[in-house]
C-alpha cells in the first residue's frame, strides 16, 4: 500500500452521519475529518443505480479534491411489500428537498395498508474506501428488521428512519435505543466495523509500517 494514512476524509455532508462515524472510527489514531473540514465544498451527485455504485462515486470524486484518503457511505431503506424501494432513493423518494418529518410521514403513508407480519424491511450500507492514489474498496453492511406503524424516539437529523425501523429481536426502534447499541447491530457500525478491520489488518496506518 503507497500511500499510509495519516488522515481520513469523510465524504459526506450529512450531519447525521458525520457523527455517527466520527464515533465509530474513535480510538484509530488517526485524524478524522470532514469534507468540509478539508477545505471540500462540492457535493457529488449521486447518479448510481446501487448502494455500490454512489458510494464509490463519492469517496472518488472527494479523494481526487483533496488528495487524502477518503471514505463515503451511501445507505437506505429497503421495503419488503413496496418491492425493495426506496433504496438509493431513500433520501429523495418523498421528493427533493423534502424534511425528515415529510420523510417519515411519506413512507408511513405507503405502509398505512401493509398489515404486520409484512412490514419486513432492511437498512443497507455501503462504505467505500478510496486512497490518495485511487485504489478502491467496498464494505458493506445490512440490518434486517421491520416498519413501525408509527414514529417513536428522537432521530438525529438527517437520518429519519431510525425513528420508524425496529431491528430484528427488538421492540424498540433504532431512535428509542442508546446510539452505541444502535451501532453494534446498523447497516454503518456492520459495514465500518468491517472497514475499521480492513485497516487495521492490512496495515495503512503509518505506526503500523514495516
Ligand atoms: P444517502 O446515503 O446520502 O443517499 O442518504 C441515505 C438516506 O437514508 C439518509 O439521508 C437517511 O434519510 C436514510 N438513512 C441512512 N442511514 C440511516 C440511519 O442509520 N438511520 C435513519 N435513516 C438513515
Amino acid at each position: 500500500m503507497e500511500s499510509p494514512m495519516k488522515q481520513l476524509i469523510l465524504a459526506t455532508h450529512n450531519t447525521g452521519k458525520l457523527a455517527e462515524l466520527r464515533q465509530m472510527l474513535a480510538n484509530l489514531g488517526i485524524e478524522v475529518m470532514s469534507a468540509t473540514e478539508a477545505g471540500v465544498t462540492q457535493e457529488p451527485e449521486e447518479t448510481g443505480e446501487t448502494f455500490k455504485a454512489n458510494a464509490l462515486m463519492k469517496a472518488q470524486e472527494i479523494a481526487k479534491a483533496c488528495g487524502h484518503w477518503c471514505v463515503a457511505d451511501d445507505s437506505g431503506i429497503c421495503i419488503e411489500a413496496l418491492g425493495g424501494r426506496p433504496g438509493v432513493y431513500t433520501a429523495r423518494w418523498a421528493g427533493e428537498g423534502a424534511s425528515d418529518e415529510q420523510l417519515i410521514a411519506y413512507t408511513l403513508e405507503q405502509m398505512k395498508e401493509v398489515p404486520e407480519g409484512k412490514r419486513g424491511a432492511q437498512f443497507v450500507c455501503c462504505a467505500a474506501l478510496v486512497s490518495p492514489d485511487g485504489e478502491s474498496w467496498v464494505f458493506e453492511g445490512i440490518v434486517e428488521g421491520k416498519l413501525a406503524t408509527e414514529s417513536r424516539g428522537v432521530s438525529r437529523a438527517k437520518l429519519p428512519y431510525d425513528s420508524v425501523f425496529i431491528p430484528e429481536g427488538y421492540h424498540l426502534t433504532f431512535a428509542e435505543m442508546d446510539e452505541a447499541l444502535k451501532h453494534t447491530m446498523s447497516h454503518r457500525g456492520r459495514a465500518f466495523q468491517k472497514l475499521k478491520t480492513f485497516l487495521v489488518s492490512e496495515e495503512v496506518f503509518p505506526q503500523h509500517q514495516s
